[in-house]
């Protein structure tokens, strides 16, 4: 049995479709996506009606996405993230707006071993950066793997039952190898797929992963996608030339 897990895809077609082709190959049982379907990227509708259409098993907000559909204010957000999400806002048709209002809150659960948050398991709004950000989080955490997003930075937090002391793995960027880790069944995990829509680990290519339940196993992928097209659009749409550039870079 596989997962594919998808995160951050921040209104940026061109990556999910991209992603979704590859991912077509990899023969996946469920789909779960981490929220930020939008805010930044220049097609909110059409990733909103995509992610739709592919009827994930679970699906949860992002705080993006609750600022942009009008749930609540800009309040923690940088100038160009405040006026991409009033732009999305704008943008959205009444029924998309009202689908990305009712998505749930995280964290929800997949079966008895697997949670999925925003942010943190117990503040969708929260980053987990580092070890003592992984620590809390895990505290909070109710089962032994929790898949998380909103840093847009692929990894993994692990504990250690015995030691309790966390250990972290980050893949390496810009290989074309997929990068695959195996989970300690002694431990419990935090694991960020990474994001598809706006990476900011200094690789520019669309990142999600995939968890195999047979051989407990994370797979971290990147795939290239046409990043001028998105910029393009971005520009011509009028939002901040900032989200544009920021995407050749992957920061
Ligand atoms: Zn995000």
């Amino acid at each position: 049995m596989r997962s594919l897990i998808l995160s951050d895809i921040h209104g940026n077609l061109e990556a999910l479709e991209a992603v979704l082709e590859q991912a077509q190959r990899e023969s996946c049982d469920h789909i779960i996506v981490l929220g930020d379907l939008i805010g930044y990227g220049a097609n909110p509708n059409e990733v909103v009606d995509r992610i739709f259409d592919l009827k994930p098993d679970l699906l949860i907000r992002g705080n993006h996405d609750k600022v942009a559909a009008g749930v609540e204010e800009p309040i923690h957000f940088n100038p160009s993230a405040a006026n991409a999400a009033l732009w999305t806002y704008n943008t959205l048709t009444p029924a998309n707006r009202q689908r990305v209002a009712n998505l749930p809150k995280g964290p929800r659960t997949l079966h008895s071993k697997i949670e999925i948050c925003h942010g943190t398991p117990y503040d969708e709004d929260v980053y987990i950066f580092d070890e003592q950000d992984a620590s809390e989080a895990l505290d909070s955490a109710s089962k032994q793997l929790c898949f998380f997003g909103h840093t847009h930075l692929p990894g993994i937090f692990s504990r250690e039952s015995k030691s309790g002391s966390i250990t972290v793995f980050v893949p390496k960027t810009n290989t074309s190898e997929p990068q695959a880790k195996i989970l300690n069944p002694l431990a419990s995990h935090l694991i960020n797929p990474g994001s598809i829509g706006q990476p900011r680990d200094g690789d520019p290519r669309a990142a999600y992963a995939i968890f195999d339940h047979v051989t407990n196993e994370v797979i971290f992928i990147r795939v290239a996608y046409p990043v001028k097209s998105t910029q393009e659009k971005i520009r011509t749409a009028g939002l901040p030339d900032s989200l544009a550039r920021r995407l050749a870079q992957g920061r």
